[in-house]
């Protein structure tokens, strides 16, 4: 199986403005790969000029050893040719056939036999809870379980690439989560390479070994998950991954520390010095510490609101003229109004120039 390459991809759609701009990426085989981003970033424009659907208007696409588009040579795969599945937020079933018969038709027209075909239809209908449906027709079926079958009608046919987007869009909490397990765990088993499109960033975190992070058609960030997380390039990306969202305080840098307040934290050598002083720190609520009593290196603040998740206890904390969101599990929770001490306990400190580069 194949290599996924995206060199230098552009595709406009009016003259002004670039829906994916000089987009290149090698995606790994056999990986998990997500583009994420918000809504009108060029994530379903991408993944419909890799399969073909959309012509870039400038760049190459290569898929294993053949180059499926070239803006320089004139080069196209037509989408048949490139050996894809898709599966699109908007997908269009059969409605006068039952569920078996829409997902085993592509099967059926490449006369597999239907031994093989009876098989597969077991094993995939189980894994996405199908099993009870197969006689249904898929007009009589719920939002997510039409879904489902869109994604089944795909995977039975084993393609090596299997692109999709947003698949899990119209599917409850409970069964999202469910489905997410089960994608990951078929991903596993079939070792295809998986291109996957959500704006859902936990998605993308839970599921992907490789994050492509998208702004306006401008890639921000191509990493492991948590290598994004916990390394964000820019601000941007910071503020994009994580629940909940990141805090940002003011700080100064000076020549190697950097202060907040009445703390100072030592910078490794590797920071950029040609920058600041005023910089933007990135801080997780579960990189905060909170303590009833004031050791060094800890500002004072006071509890605003206290947030019970079940699990976690998190708290929004007034410190000078900034509130930060903080996790903190202490067996004896805080009260709205204590007074707080608040440590940072990052591992690797985040910090922002002015224009939200990140400087470490
Ligand atoms: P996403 O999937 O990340 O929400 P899209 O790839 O659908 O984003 O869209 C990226 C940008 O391209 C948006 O600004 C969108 O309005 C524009 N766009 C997408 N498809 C078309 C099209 N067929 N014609 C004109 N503009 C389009
Ligand atoms: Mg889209």
């Amino acid at each position: 199986m194949p290599d996924i390459v995206l060199d230098k991809v552009s595709k406009s759609f009016t003259k002004q403005t670039h829906a994916v701009e000089d987009l290149s990426l090698v995606i790994p085989d056999g990986s998990f790969t997500t583009l994420l981003g918000p809504s009108g970033c060029g994530k379903t424009t991408t993944l419909r000029m890799i399969a073909g659907l959309e012509q870039p208007t400038s760049g190459e696409i290569i898929i294993g050893d053949s180059v499926v588009f070239s803006g320089k040579t004139g080069a196209f795969v037509a989408p048949a040719k490139r050996d894809l599945g898709l599966v699109f937020q908007s997908y269009a079933l059969w409605p006068h056939f039952t569920v078996a018969e829409n997902i085993t038709f592509g099967l059926e027209i490449n006369s597999v036999g239907k031994k093989e075909i009876n098989k597969r239809l077991d094993e995939i209908a189980s894994a996405l809870r199908l099993d009870s449906l197969l006689e249904r027709y898929t007009s009589e079926l719920s939002g997510g379980q039409q879904q489902r079958v869109a994604i089944a009608r795909v995977l039975i046919m084993e393609p090596s690439v299997l692109l999709l987007d947003e698949p899990l869009s119209n599917l409850d909490a409970t069964l999202r989560m469910e489905m997410r397990a089960e994608l990951k765990r078929l991903h596993r088993e079939t070792g295809a390479t998986i291109i996957y499109v959500t704006h859902d960033q936990l998605e993308a975190l839970t599921m992907s070994s490789h994050i492509a992070l998208l702004k306006s058609g401008v890639l921000q960030q191509f990493s492991a998950p948590l290598e994004i997380y916990e390394r964000p390039a820019n601000r941007f990306a910071a503020d994009f991954l994580g629940s909940p969202r990141i805090n940002f305080v003011d700080a100064t840098l000076d020549q190697d520390s950097l202060s907040w307040g009445d703390v100072m934290i030592q910078l490794p050598k590797s920071a950029k010095k040609d920058v600041g002083p005023r910089v933007s720190l990135g801080l997780r609520a579960e990189e905060l510490g909170l303590s009833r009593t004031c050791g060094p290196g800890m500002v004072e603040g006071r509890v605003l609101t206290v947030l019970p998740t079940g699990a976690d206890w998190y708290y929004q904390v007034r410190v000078a003229d900034e509130v930060l969101t903080i996790r903190h599990n202490d067996e004896i929770p805080f009260n709205y109004e204590d007074i707080v001490y608040v440590e940072i306990r990052s591992k690797s400190l985040k910090i922002f120039d002015d224009a939200g580069s990140a400087i470490l």
